[in-house]
């Protein structure tokens, strides 16, 4: 599954915002889906490329750009992705976050719902959305991909209280959070050197240790995070 660069695992995330240009996808309480979508997407990557790493990320688009489920897979299965992740919004009666993956017999399957698993909790536990359930479904975009595939409906464009949830930015970040923790630990991701090492250096400068014996534990510090 994972592409072995040197001896650094990258792992390949494909990350789909839903619909796009002349398609708005759901329209509610005066937001579009396809904008709430990028700007998860967008969020996703920025805080995927800043906090972790061992990954490349494509996305499926970074503007407002039509691009038919076709194009979209296509791109994905040409990449050789290992994951794809596709953005959506609900609508159409209802509430809170539910997930989806192929509702098919396919090898993978057992793997796909356990990645998904991770993923689905993880934004549960992130925006406090009601739970819908993890669920299946025979989606192009889940179907037609040949690595394993999740699809997100982060609540409902429609319903009054979750749109006013998607009118802010704080939590369209939470909803980006809760996606990247979910697929750090699905995928297996490590988290950036600049964050671990910070706590560490500040334990040791406060308990007084001089200068070289700093010098020498930030050194062991990085060989065990390279080993
Ligand atoms: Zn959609």
């Amino acid at each position: 599954m994972n592409l072995k660069r040197g001896n650094l695992i990258m792992v390949k995330i494909f990350i789909d915002a839903g619909h796009g240009g002349s398609d708005s996808g759901a329209i509610g309480n005066g937001l579009k889906e396809k904008e709430i979508n990028l700007a998860i997407a967008l969020d996703l990557r920025e805080i995927l490329n800043h906090k972790y790493k061992g990954h490349a990320i494509q996305l499926s688009r970074t503007t407002d750009q039509f691009l038919s489920l076709k194009q979209r897979t296509d791109i994905a299965n040409q990449w050789k992705a290992d994951y794809l992740i596709s953005i959506h919004i609900n609508a159409g009666g209802g509430e809170g976050f539910e997930s989806f993956t192929y509702s098919g017999n396919y090898a993978n399957k057992r793997k796909t719902n356990q990645l998904r698993g991770f993923i689905h909790d993880a934004i549960i536990k992130e925006t406090g959305f009601m739970d819908r359930g993890k669920k299946e479904a025979n989606f192009h975009m889940l179907r037609e991909s040949r690595m394993s595939a999740i699809l997100t409906e982060s609540g409902f464009i429609d319903y009054q209280r979750d749109a006013n949830m998607l009118k802010q930015k704080a939590f369209i970040h939470r909803i980006a959070l809760g996606h990247a923790k979910g697929l750090a630990t699905a995928l297996g991701l490590r988290r950036k050197m600049g964050i671990k090492l910070g706590p560490v250096i500040s334990i040791l400068l406060k308990k007084g240790i001089h200068f070289g014996h700093l010098l020498k534990n930030i050194i062991r510090q990085l060989t065990v995070y390279w080993n």
